[in-house]
């Protein structure tokens, strides 16, 4: 624009267009349909989907107004080279495009170089505005003359619309000498006076040449706004401005700084009284009410084809539905509470509790002030729906906030308004859902909160949270406090870890550790079975799932704490079964039976997967076959062959392999270390998601089975009692796509590891835990419940566990305790000796396979 440094080509392809004159320093859009012009975009602009930024030429071009001809008309000889910003357009019914172009300064045609197929000329540039330097006689009072008028102009109109205000911070921040070809593409000008100002080269002869058509639109407006004065009804007639990027004008229709688009804001601004009566009626507080009345105002004034106007309705809108002053009674009645937990839910006893005596202390002191309420536990234990529960039990609405993955603290405090696209945050978002200012918020996975550069979210939440802060709660996008005191937050999480410890400290956690098989079936016979068959439309004299199939479900077809999957699994029998029996509905067969065993419900199962022959539509009461009972094989048919089966056994076949127990934010799991050994120099791999206190326990493990190698009769392949003389060893922790770390693989790499070099195999049916030391003690580790249900599910028999980790057994269930066989360990004597069948070291004879490593 009026940089002095800036340097255009001395070639320039032209674009011709009578749709008006770009000034330098306006925007103007331009529509290409000559076939020259769509030459000179398609070659010079189009750079596949992109735009070059090639500077073109824009000539107007007033005699001509359809130039398609050969010739090429008399061209004026000034024109303003610009830059294309953007084009948009296609190719059908024919080629057509509409280029947004700035323009950047004059220039004159020289020479015209060529005509076809789009026009170049050579030419020189003008507008290079050395000449210019404030303060210097009658150029200096006309630049401060006109700096006068610009500004009498602009505030006059309404500084609140924000394009107003921007032209009016760019009045100071542009060199003056820019302002004329600005104002003037502003203004309400005859495409004439524009070529004058055009042909204006000189400056002070632009500033003389603009300075008149400024006063004439003061004028202008000093008039109408006269005249509204008498028409006060009229508000909304009221002086604003297009929008305009920088500068823009719209092609063929300048932008007028005077009463705008009066043909539609009728039926619009019934709309807007509409909200503003709805406003008005709302209780909405004070403060917010101040800020939408003057929110109103502007929207009035507003032509609606703004942004800005959807911007500001969309707010307004939010701001009366916003439950401000709406609630919920609470109801509390502990005993109705128990009754509904407990119906709700099987087992979780200690959770349970743990609620109801958290709402006992809340109806006592009737205030919501205190910890947040935080359930820890695996995936599918059933969070979420004891949050369900609390909130049905309190008559309060219930709404859940994902958090897993926020990363952004927009995400929780919205954004502000003034960005394209802004929105308000979770919360406020979730109170208009429920339309009330009291309901019980599940913040779901606040373990899984992520931090990036748009700000911290777990800072956001601990503002949300505070209950000296957030009774005035302010998002971003609604720009006024929001009570939030009233709101019951629960939280859940996987794990306490990953949680920010500022957060952590606003929480109560409750864990919920998983379930073990008995339980699940409970589960699944109480509440999952019924549940999916309501939700697939079946009834129980349509099929039958004896707790058997659940076993099965449960062993062989799931691995998990909660009961998620389990649960998913259920919901594909049912489904299999609804499509049994829809199709049966069509079929003919002889209606008289109404007992079915389970051989003939098996045989109906199986069918499913045939292709029937539907021979007639007669109309028949139930489906004879009816009902469908569920055994192994038609689970084998509906969910595919068993999962998990064989596996422990299979992989316990050669030495070199333990099974530990692990802890992991999904649950317990085992976890089966490999290792083997090869030639080489000592070196020690590890493979596997694994962390750094991991290997530390390995190196630990190492050591003390090479100081413990004779003792152990412990050889290398060459026999030798130095372990790893000439023998490399890799350690390998398959499974699990969770990192795992923490010292309690210890005991476990001890086991692989003696089997290694022993040539024995572990025994298949043994997992174990527990931390070592160098010296070989077995020290205590944390997660016991959780492992030992692991060990349960995956159908083990014996868990070796730290001895100082005795008192956590009182946790396990006591029929659980039955199936298992739980050895103490103090030393890692005892460890081995509890793993190989006939303990450590094993009579030699037995060792079969060491002479084969
Ligand atoms: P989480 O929030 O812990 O991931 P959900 O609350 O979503 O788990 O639970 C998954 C499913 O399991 C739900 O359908 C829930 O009703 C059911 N469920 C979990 N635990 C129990 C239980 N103890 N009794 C009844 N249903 C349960």
């Amino acid at each position: 624009m009026g940089s002095t440094t800036m340097q255009i080509p001395n070639r320039l392809p032209l674009l011709l267009t009578n749709e008006g004159v770009l000034l330098p320093g306006a925007s103007m859009r331009i529509s290409v349909e000559t076939s020259r012009n769509i030459q000179l975009v398609k070659s010079r602009v189009l750079r596949g989907t992109s735009v070059k930024s090639t500077i073109l030429g824009v000539i107007p071009n007033t005699r001509d107004p359809d130039s398609d001809t050969e010739e090429l008309p008399d061209l004026h000889r000034i024109g303003t080279a610009g830059i294309a910003v953007q084009v948009v357009g296609s190719n059908w019914p024919k080629p057509h495009y509409t280029l947004l172009i700035t323009g950047l300064c004059r220039f004159h045609v020289v020479e015209l170089l060529k005509e076809k197929p789009f026009a170049v000329a050579e030419v020189e540039q003008l507008d290079r505005l050395e000449q210019y330097t404030e303060g210097i006689g009658e150029l200096s009072d006309l630049s401060q003359q006109f700096y006068k008028y610009a500004i009498q102009l602009v505030e006059m109109l309404d500084m609140s619309v924000p394009v107003v205000a921007k032209l009016r911070n760019l009045l100071d921040s542009l060199p003056k000498e820019t302002l004329p070809d600005i104002l003037a593409s502003i203004i309400r000008t005859s495409t004439n006076e524009k070529l004058q100002i055009l042909d204006a080269v000189s400056l002070e002869e632009r500033f003389k040449k603009t300075i008149p058509l400024l006063v004439r639109q003061i004028e202008g407006l000093k008039l109408l706004q006269k005249t509204r004065k008498s028409k006060p009804n009229d508000e909304k007639r009221i002086v604003a401005i297009r929008p305009i990027r920088r500068n823009n004008q719209v092609p063929g229709r300048p932008l007028h700084l005077d009463a705008v688009e009066e043909e539609d804001d009728d039926e619009d601004s019934d709309d807007i009284v509409m909200l503003e009566k709805k406003i008005k009626n709302s209780n909405i507080p004070e403060q917010a009410m101040k800020v939408c009345m003057k929110e109103i105002k502007r929207l009035k004034k507003m032509p609606q084809s703004m942004p800005e106007f959807a911007l500001t309705r969309n707010y307004l809108e939010l701001m009366v539905e916003l439950p401000w002053n709406k609630s919920t009674t609470d109801r509390l009645d502990l005993r109705a509470a128990r009754h509904l937990l407990d119906s709700d839910h099987y087992a979780m006893q200690k959770l349970k509790q743990r609620v109801l005596e958290y709402l006992a202390v809340r109806q006592l002191k009737n205030n919501l002030k205190g910890p947040i309420l935080c359930f820890v536990g695996p995936p599918g234990v059933g969070k979420t729906s004891v949050g369900r529960s609390i909130a049905k039990t309190l008559g309060r609405e219930f709404y859940r906030i994902a958090l897993g993955g926020v990363c952004d603290q927009s995400d929780i405090r919205g954004h502000r308004r003034t960005y394209v696209g802004s929105m308000p945050g979770r919360i406020i978002n979730g109170l208009r859902t429920v339309g009330v200012n009291n309901p019980v918020f599940l913040l779901d996975e606040v373990d899984k909160l992520g931090k990036s550069l748009q700000g911290d979210p777990a800072a956001a939440l601990l503002e949300v949270l505070d209950p000296e802060q957030n009774h005035s709660f302010t998002d971003h996008y609604l720009n006024v406090s929001f009570d939030l005191s009233q709101v019951l937050f629960i939280a859940t999480a996987n794990t306490t870890a990953t949680i920010p410890p500022a957060l952590l400290d606003r929480m109560e956690l409750i864990q919920v550790p998983g379930y073990i098989q008995e339980e699940k079936i409970e589960i699944a016979h109480r509440h999952l079975i019924p549940k999916q068959l309501e939700l697939h439309g079946l009834t129980p004299q349509q099929i039958q799932i004896p707790k058997e199939a659940t076993e099965d479900i449960i062993s062989r077809y799931t691995r998990e704490a909660g009961v998620r999957s389990l649960e998913r699994k259920i919901g594909a029998v049912c489904r299999a079964v609804a499509v049994k029996v829809a199709e049966s509905q069509h079929k003919v067969t002889n209606s008289n039976r109404t007992h079915v065993t389970e051989k003939e419900g098996k045989e109906a199962v199986h069918e499913m997967t045939k292709s029937e022959s539907i021979t007639d539509t007669t109309d028949l009461a139930l489906p004879p076959e009816m009902p469908i009972v569920i055994d192994r094989h038609a689970l084998k048919d509906i969910l595919g062959a068993p999962i998990y089966e064989m596996e422990v056994s299979q992989r316990l076949s050669q030495p070199g392999v333990a099974i530990g127990l692990a802890w992991t934010p999904l649950g317990g799991e085992i976890m089966f270390v490999e290792a083997s050994r090869m030639e080489g120099e000592g070196q020690l791999t590890l493979t596997g998601q694994l962390g750094d206190v991991m290997k530390e326990s390995a190196h630990l493990a190492i050591s003390w089975l090479r100081s413990n190698a004779k003792k152990y009769h412990l050889t290398n392949a060459a026999g030798s009692f130095d372990l790893l003389d000439n023998t490399d060893i890799h350690l390998h922790f398959p499974a699990g796509a969770v990192t795992k770390d923490g010292p309690s693989a210890g005991v476990t790499i001890v086991t692989c590891l003696a089997s290694l070099f022993s040539g024995h195999l572990v025994r298949s049916d043994v997992a174990m835990t527990g931390e070592i030391t160098l010296r070989g003690l077995v020290l205590p580790v944390g997660g016991i419940k959780d492992k030992v249900l692991a060990a349960h599910r995956a159908g083990l028999k014996r868990v070796i566990l730290p001895k100082r980790n005795e008192k956590d057994l009182d946790e396990i269930p006591a029929n659980m305790r039955e199936d298992l066989d739980f050895v103490t360990a103090f030393c890692l004597d005892d460890v081995l000796n509890a793993a190989f069948d006939g303990g450590f070291p094993a009579d030699s004879r037995h060792s079969i396979l060491n002479s084969k490593l």
